[in-house]
């Protein structure tokens, strides 16, 4: 019933304690968060290393998801530790040596009224093996994006910290669009017409050596990964800054990139800007970014990136959480 064309290396996934088959159905049709997304979830991954498969930054992304619960009033049935035994548990059986993560928090059956008075917080936990976000080519080549008029939410509407399932309506509808047009990926202005994200990725700009990205109060969620790279570049020697990025700024850097768990580091090289009341496409603008190739700042992050994740840079260790205790344990349940 439930094929695994799209869920890659998928068997089983975690629900309330207990391991069920991919193919089972574990929740009602009329659960709450089935109809108004009172959810909240994480997107974490792990990469192969040579101890076995590695969580990249697992403790920020369960108090990341902690926060998101409070945002949505959920009383959460399990502590941080449980979390985390569950999410390993997850991984070993479905013994897999890389992954993405979906822990996912919801309000389960009990009333349909939009307050979920009696309904239980219950919570998932999938994995499976996840690609390159945008394609298999984006890393390598980079992406064509198109600035969208849309505003996102404002920070004075909704805790934009917080990864609540319903808020993803509008990168739902704004990521279609994009690709419905042709490019591979959406960028939201905010309310003040400067630089938002994308639907589902942060955004850094780089000029003259330095790596700037915006915060919060831009109407972004401040993404794990865009630490991350903000870290790589300073221990790389370069400038990194967190401030407002107009329009003008995005479109004629020398280089910018997407962040995100998901995404990892994908360059972006060029940009259409979407006309405010032109129809008709052909009349929109496209910006190349710099050369129109991956530029050489984000090639060394997005290098350091892909190596700290597999355990090839030690000094970054502290970012991973190893799946299995022991190299031992490791080869014996994944021969
Ligand atoms: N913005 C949005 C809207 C996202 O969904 C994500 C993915 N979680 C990001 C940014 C990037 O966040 P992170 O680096 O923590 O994955």
């Amino acid at each position: 019933m439930f094929d695994t064309k799209f869920f890659p290396g998928a068997k089983k996934f975690w629900h309330m304690g207990k391991i069920y088959d991919w193919d089972s159905v574990s929740v009602h049709a009329m659960s709450h968060a089935v109809h108004y997304g009172s959810s909240v979830f994480e997107g974490i991954r792990a990469y192969d290393t040579e101890r076995g498969p590695a969580i990249f930054r697992l403790p920020d992304h369960i108090e990341r998801f902690f926060l998101s619960a409070r945002t949505i009033n959920m009383k959460v049935p399990y502590h941080d530790q449980e979390i985390i035994d569950a999410i390993r548990q997850v991984m070993k059986v479905n013994k897999l040596r890389s992954a993405y993560i979906r822990p996912n928090l919801f309000y389960g059956y009990g009333n349909l009224g939009l307050v979920p008075k009696v309904c239980p917080v219950e919570l998932t936990v999938a994995c499976w093996s996840w690609g390159a976000y945008l394609g298999e080519e984006s890393l390598e080549k980079g992406v064509h994006t198109l600035l969208l008029n849309r505003r996102r939410i404002h920070p004075s509407q909704m805790d934009m910290r917080a990864k609540i399932g319903g808020m993803y309506a509008q990168s739902n509808i704004a990521g279609s669009y994009a690709r419905s047009l042709g490019f591979d990926e959406g960028i939201f202005l905010n309310m003040e017409g400067r630089i938002a994200e994308g639907p589902g990725e942060n955004i850094i700009v780089v000029n003259h050596n330095t790596l700037k990205t915006n915060d919060e109060t831009e109407s972004i969620l401040p993404g794990i990964t865009r630490t991350t790279a903000l870290e790589i570049g300073k221990d790389l020697g370069y400038q990194v800054e967190i401030a407002p990025i107009t329009v003008e700024e995005l479109l004629h850097s020398d280089e910018v990139f997407f962040t995100g768990t998901a995404a990892e580091i994908t360059p972006i090289c060029r940009v259409t800007v979407e006309g405010q009341n032109q129809p008709n496409k052909q009349e929109w603008k496209t910006y190349e970014i710099g050369t129109g190739k991956p530029g050489p700042i984000t090639r060394k992050v997005s290098q350091m990136y892909a190596a700290i994740v597999r355990g090839k840079e030690t000094s970054y260790d502290h970012w991973l959480t190893y799946v299995y205790k022991s190299i031992e344990e490791m080869k014996k349940h994944l021969s």
